[in-house]
């Protein structure tokens, strides 16, 4: 089965994830896309050789020019320094028959999707909480009955969500095995699962605020906070 990714992690959570930044629910999401797709794999790889020769660049000059500079000028500005070859983006060997849980993810749940213990979540929909230690994020296995919505959840940042097996729509773009869908609080979005098949996802969100008040807490699903 060739993979056929068409959402990517974004450059800004690809290096945050070089450098070591996120906490491990994002952590999680970003390194099973990477299991499933070359294309960002070879794009890690060129940051990671890149960063070495960016302290070398940026040092001792001033760090602020760093700051302003967007990813893909600091990209340039490597390219032009030291031409990498191609052969160098293709380091880690093409994974052509992963099975529908890769690693990392298979660590945390299994490698077997038939011995998974759902829960039901209401409409059809199926979850499985998924614990890490990073206190900061919200991972879940989600299974959506095909052509129903994802039942609606608030978060309050950014939210992930990986597809491993089917599809959803969300608009007009389509999320299939390995496509991340990177959205933020500013992004009012409905996934549907497409009709074929019951759609099996990574969806890592912002951890909800927590109250002190069991009355608070009570409400927070009712209020979406
Ligand atoms: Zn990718």
């Amino acid at each position: 089965m060739t993979l056929q990714v068409q959402h990517h992690v974004s450059d800004e959570l690809l290096l945050a994830y070089a450098t070591g930044e996120l906490a491990e629910g994002w952590s999680l999401a970003v390194a099973t896309h990477l299991a499933l797709c070359p294309s960002c794999r070879s794009r890690l790889s060129f940051m990671e050789h890149a960063g070495g020769e960016l302290l070398e660049l940026a040092m001792p000059e001033t760090t602020d020019d760093m700051a302003s500079s967007s990813w893909d000028e600091m990209k340039a500005k490597i390219s032009a320094s030291r031409p990498v070859k191609k052969s160098e983006l293709k380091t880690v060997p093409e994974q052509t028959d992963t099975p529908i849980l890769p690693e990392p993810l298979r660590s945390y749940l299994g490698g077997d999707v038939g011995l998974l213990k759902w829960k039901a979540l209401g409409r059809g929909a199926y979850h499985i909480p998924i614990k890490t230690a990073d206190g900061q994020t919200q991972v879940r296995l989600l299974k959506i009955p095909a052509g129903k919505p994802v039942p609606e959840h608030s978060h309050g940042g950014r939210e992930l969500t990986l597809v491993l097996k089917g599809a959803f729509t969300d608009g007009a773009s389509v999320f299939k095995r390995g496509d991340l869908e990177e959205a933020d609080e500013s992004l009012t979005h409905q996934p549907v699962a497409t009709p074929e098949e019951d759609c099996i996802c990574l969806a890592v969100t912002d951890a909800p605020l927590k109250f002190q008040s069991r009355l608070l807490r009570l409400l927070q699903p009712v209020l979406g906070i």
